[in-house]
């Protein structure tokens, strides 16, 4: 039995035999070709071009069927490549004057072409490697008549193991197929994971070595809740995690019902769970795991892969389409988050040496005001559904939500003008992830009508360790008593000012944590919908007094493994065995 962890990207559970995808680069032949085979070569070029072009066209529109046009929108770089004319000249000019054969001259030219866009200040051209990599393998298994995945042939359900997925490649993977997806790079904010999450697959990425760990075929579980991989399980293991699957599904059916709907501690205190969002298609999970609300609306990846930026109408209709379906529920709105690790395509966003610490969030959308506007005309303007709020992501004192708040104060004005309807008292919230922001809470609670914390960066901010780096995730520590402590100072600091506290960071979803966030007095967690069910359960199970009672005492503790170990043997005794177990903490 091996057992690995890796990051969460999509919840769930699977149990099934792996299949293998190999990243290995085709075998291209060199040949020589006499000068009567030159039109032949140029054919079978054009051919290949075609052919491609109607795969990728399927794929786009399966995708956008299934779980969206924003989706779909993913491959357009795929044809840009697949048109562009000095790439398909240059094969040309390879075969007319090099006389070798279109496969040789087609992976040539690609190469020069991909070092080119590496070369380049340009961060879209530079992303759209991948996209360039993935269509010049589809191009050449056309000239080389390959089969198409073997996959589509398979009798059973597999997980899908791989080193990475391109967005197409996940994309085209045939879903009835799937169990799960397991891989050894990326994070939360790939395509892959983001379309993962669309379909409702579980999937844990970032595992490192996953696929040298495992073969064909072999038995594996998929633990999407914690991130956790088992390969060849035990007997005892296996029964254990099916008997989660079933108590999953249960809890699933349980959830529609209204009684179970609320999270309420035992001794009556009631708290909203609610689920984060990366883009509309989403929402069918935030209904199916039974979440309060969108506690968190990642809005940039509208933004995401484009060479426009989407204009007011068409962030309004989607902003207003997340609130309309999910009323009378309410819906928290964050403006974009660029930067870090998340780009626009357009070259004005220059290349940094560190991201994070860069024009990122509201620092970018405060220097680009023009491009900020656009987006708050359109909260605002969805507003009008009257259960829209709007929160400023990385503020990091007290200037910078004032500015922001200015700019909305003027997109108001302007809409009274053109008559044009929104929530005058819409509330506007900042998120509090960077330890100045932590610690000036009080001054922030002054300006501002509710707090979300954001754990996913405060820790990587307060710890100083980079939220993407696997290398140091091991330092990557969300019961670290320095957060425990900022944690315990914004909840206190917004409850003297009267004002609510959630927290959409991955932290309130971790069960010996979310104890200890109940207990400091936390009165909204939002995190990713497939976890919901289990933390809304957690908080029927216990008393208020009990969680209060143990983060009083977990603060003092001097390291995460104390902490945890403090919170974990607090949960075993509130709680009864089966469901401890289940918690799997
Ligand atoms: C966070 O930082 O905790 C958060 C929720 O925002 P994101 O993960 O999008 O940075
Ligand atoms: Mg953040």
């Amino acid at each position: 039995m091996i057992k690995r962890k890796g990051i969460v990207a999509s919840g769930g559970v699977g149990i099934g035999k792996t299949y293998l995808i190999r990243e290995d680069d085709l075998f291209v032949p060199k040949k020589s070709i006499a000068y009567s085979e030159i039109s032949r070569e140029i054919y079978r070029f054009e051919e290949a071009l075609i052919k491609t072009r109607r795969q990728i066209s399927n794929i786009q529109e399966k995708i956008s069927k299934e779980i969206g046009f924003d989706h779909g929108r993913i491959f357009e770089a795929h044809f840009l490549v697949l048109e562009d004319r000095v790439l398909i000249e240059d094969v040309i000019k390879q075969i007319k004057n090099n006389r070798v054969n279109v496969e040789y001259a087609f992976s040539q030219s690609i190469k020069k072409y991909i070092d080119t866009l590496l070369k380049l200040n340009d961060e879209y051209l530079r992303e759209r490697v991948v996209d360039i990599k993935d269509i010049a393998r589809r191009v050449i298994k056309a000239m080389l008549k390959e089969k198409s995945a073997k996959l589509m042939s398979l009798k059973e359900k597999r997980v899908i193991v791989a080193h990475g997925l391109t967005p197409s490649q996940a994309a085209d993977i045939p879903k009835e197929k799937v169990i799960a997806f397991i891989t050894d790079v990326g994070g939360r904010t790939s395509h892959t994971a983001i379309i993962a999450r669309s379909l409702g697959i579980p999937a844990v990425v970032g595992l490192k070595d996953i696929t040298k760990n495992v073969k064909e075929a072999d038995n594996v579980i998929v633990d999407g809740f914690s991130g956790t991989v088992i390969v060849k399980p035990t007997k005892k293991t296996l029964d254990n995690y099916k008997k989660k699957i079933d108590r999953y599904s249960k809890e699933i059916k349980a959830a529609k019902k209204p009684k179970i709907g609320k999270a309420v501690t035992k001794d009556g205190r009631q708290i909203d769970v609610s689920a984060n969002i990366e883009l509309p298609e989403e929402l069918g999970l935030v209904k199916k795991y039974g979440a309060d609300g969108v506690g968190l609306y990642r809005t940039e990846y509208i933004f995401l892969g484009k060479r426009d930026l989407p204009s007011e109408e068409q962030q309004y209709k989607a902003y207003l389409n997340v609130a309309r379906k999910s009323k009378p529920a309410p819906v928290i709105i964050r403006t974009i988050d660029i930067g870090g690790d998340k780009f626009l395509s357009r070259s004005d966003v220059p290349q940094e040496m560190s991201p994070f610490l860069g024009w990122r969030a509201i620092r970018f959308c405060l220097a680009r005001p023009a491009i900020f506007k656009v987006q708050i005309r359109a909260i605002l303007r969805a507003s009008a559904e009257e259960n829209v709020k709007m929160m400023f992501p990385m503020i990091s004192g007290i200037e910078e939500l004032l500015q922001a708040k200015k700019i909305v104060a003027s997109c108001k004005k302007e809409l009274k003008k053109e008559k044009k309807k929104f929530d005058e008292n819409i509330k506007i919230g900042a998120m509090i992830e960077v330890p100045s922001a932590a610690l000036t809470a009080d001054i922030l609670a002054k300006e501002c009508d509710f707090f979300s914390i954001g754990t996913n960066d405060l820790i990587q901010y307060s710890l100083a360790v980079d939220r993407a780096n696997e290398k140091v995730a091991y330092l990557y520590e969300p019961g670290h008593p320095a957060v425990l402590r900022l944690v315990k100072n914004i909840v206190a600091d917004a409850h003297k000012a009267n004002i609510w506290v959630g927290m959409c960071g991955e932290m309130s979803a971790e069960p010996t944590l979310a104890f200890f966030l109940l207990g400091l007095g936390l009165d909204e967690f939002s995190m990713p919908p497939p976890q919901v069910l289990k933390i809304k359960e957690l908080i029927q199970r216990v008393k208020f007094s009990d969680a209060k009672a143990a983060a009083e005492k977990a603060v003092n503790f001097s390291t995460a493994k104390e902490v945890e170990k403090y919170l974990k043997s607090k949960l075993r005794k509130v709680l009864d065995k089966d469901f401890f177990n289940f918690l799997n903490v």
